[in-house]
């Protein structure tokens, strides 16, 4: 048989892609190295994903979204920028925009656990748990997969979901541009005195980088990026050290802290590939875009382009070539065009606020009180966090601000 489309890859980003096809009529295999129970019972990796409302409305055409508990949906209201002991940094107030709120606050584990849900007992749909792609032959009027336990499989589009790191992508020749930022994020929930007021900050302190999302009442979920062997060390400490350091770190912010989760460390990593497309084979979610979390949009690029690629896909179903060279030409197109300037901001962002020498903190005092008096400049802040839809149009702005000031 053969397919039309193969998906490599049942994180959120396969799994919301897989989904977006049901009803379409195409036949579809989703290839995972994961076993099926894990899938559908993911453990908690700490990860708080923040949603635009446009994310948080492909989600619920994908069904994903009344599947998470509304209890474990957090509300992120308004956000804050502070720059060192500077105070009072840019405050992000969700007033400035449409909407009653920036976004929201789900975490990685649920959203993988609804997305897994959502497909489960698909018509079409044939989930290969278990095992790994190894090697992909593109041909003309199919591509072969060749799969860890010996089989093979063949589909008219092959599309990678298999993480920043794809290894099918390095298959395919794709050439990605990608950036070890040298640093460990720390993430984990913590419960405190004083209250977050639903406000989320991301604070570039000297030496650290501290984001605060807010969760329920009291508790919130910790994101402190630093050097790897002081990760290490924090990793490791005991749960009352680990407390008394945050408690610290935070300059007592919060008040008192305690630790009340599994902490996880993911090292700080960029990746962006030359194309999102080769023959017969398309990228999505963080094989297509690696962000770095500190504009907090890895998955809301994740959804953008799999809404995208299914939009393109859907018509051509029992039609045409889905995998026509015309139409992966213009997903490549119209994905780079929404996501390229704020994966380049992003980049700009870091490396002008974990610079700790005395022009670059002039710098980003500059950028940061420009945004926080110019209206336009932090509307266009206001927008980006609130939107991405398309990143093209709210990142126009800072883009420029920030090139002209790097001078
Ligand atoms: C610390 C942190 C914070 C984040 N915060 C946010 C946020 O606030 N907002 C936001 O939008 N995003 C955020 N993100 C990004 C978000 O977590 C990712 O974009 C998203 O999880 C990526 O999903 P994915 O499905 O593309 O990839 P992954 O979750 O990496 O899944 C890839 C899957 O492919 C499988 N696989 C790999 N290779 C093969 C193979 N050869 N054969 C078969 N299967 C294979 C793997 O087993 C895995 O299941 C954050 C990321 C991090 C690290």
């Amino acid at each position: 048989m053969i397919f039309d489309v193969a998906i490599v890859g049942a994180g959120p980003a396969g799994l919301s892609f897989a989904r977006s096809l049901a009803g379409s009529g195409l036949d579809v295999a989703l290839v995972e190295t994961q076993s099926a129970a894990r899938l559908a019972d993911p453990p908690f990796d700490a990860r708080e994903i923040a949603l635009t409302h446009h994310s948080a409305h492909l989600l619920q055409k994908l069904g994903l979204w009344d599947l998470i508990p509304a209890e474990e949906i957090h509300t992120l209201r308004d956000a804050q920028v502070l720059d060192g002991s500077w105070l009072p940094g840019m405050f992000i107030d969700h007033r400035e925009g449409p909407r009653p709120q920036l976004g929201y606050l789900v975490s990685n584990q649920l959203i993988r656990r609804a997305a897994f849900a959502a497909i489960s007992g698909q018509d079409r749909l044939q989930l290969l748990c278990e095992r790994r792609v190894t090697a992909i032959e593109p041909g003309t009027g199919h591509s072969r997969l060749r799969l860890s336990d010996g089989a093979q499989l063949d589909a008219r589009l092959v599309v990678a979901a298999d993480s920043r790191f794809s290894e099918t992508r390095r298959a395919m020749g794709i050439p990605a541009d990608s950036h070890d930022f040298g640093k460990t994020m720390l993430l984990c929930r913590m419960r405190h005195d004083k209250p977050h007021n639903q406000v989320a900050w991301e604070w570039f302190g000297h030496g650290q980088t501290i984001a605060v999302l807010p969760l329920k009442e009291h508790e919130c979920s910790v994101v402190l990026t630093l050097r790897h062997t002081e990760i290490q060390e924090l990793m490791t400490a005991s749960e009352a050290g680990f407390a008394s350091a945050m408690e610290q770190r935070f300059e007592h912010r919060l008040g008192n802290m305690e630790l009340i989760s599994t902490r996880h460390a993911y090292p700080l990593v960029g990746v962006y590939p030359r194309r999102f497309t080769a023959q017969r084979y398309a990228l999505v979610g963080d094989a297509a875009v690696g962000m770095h979390p500190v504009t907090a949009h890895g998955f809301n690029f994740g959804l953008l382009g799999q809404d995208l690629l299914s939009g393109l896909i859907r018509p051509l179903a029992g039609r045409g070539d889905i995998a026509s060279p015309a139409m992966l030409a213009r997903y490549d197109r119209e994905l780079r065009r929404a996501t390229r300037p704020l994966y380049l901001a992003t980049m700009m962002i870091v490396q002008l606020y974990t610079n700790d020498t005395r022009p670059a903190r002039l710098l980003r005092r500059t950028v940061l009180s420009a945004s926080a008096r110019i209206p336009p400049l932090r509307r266009a802040v206001v927008h980006s966090v609130m939107q991405a839809g398309d990143s093209r149009i709210a990142t126009r702005p800072l883009l420029g601000m920030l090139r002209s000031m790097r001078g």
